[in-house]
């Protein structure tokens, strides 16, 4: 079995691997987005909620929740909107960030 800690590539694409929560995932953030089970789906609740932020506040999505932000917020799982919205590569606040915490306990 390959010790995914160690790994520094994608497990799908071989992509590499740049930040610390993407190689405890084993997954880029495109792929991660495709994954199967709870992970993909919390991930597609996320770029789905960036989505929604970017349109009511007139923002690029991607700047809302960057690739290293979304792989963070998969990672760390935090537990409250401020928590959320401290993660390096999220600029979401209020009921956005609440929308993520949510989206990370289902
Ligand atoms: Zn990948």
């Amino acid at each position: 079995m390959k010790d995914e800690l160690s790994s520094a590539s994608c497990a799908q694409c071989a992509n590499p691997l740049k930040g610390i929560a993407g190689r405890r995932l084993g997954l880029c953030a495109d792929c991660v987005t495709k994954a199967p089970g709870d992970l993909g789906r919390r991930a597609r609740a996320i770029v789905q909620i960036a989505a929604d932020a970017g349109h009511h506040l007139h923002d690029d999505p991607s700047k809302l929740v960057t690739s290293a932000g979304l792989l963070r917020l998969l990672e760390t799982r935090p537990d409250s909107g401020g928590n959320v919205s401290a993660v390096p590569g999220v600029k979401l606040t209020g009921k956005w960030a609440t929308a993520v915490v949510e989206a990370l306990r289902a």
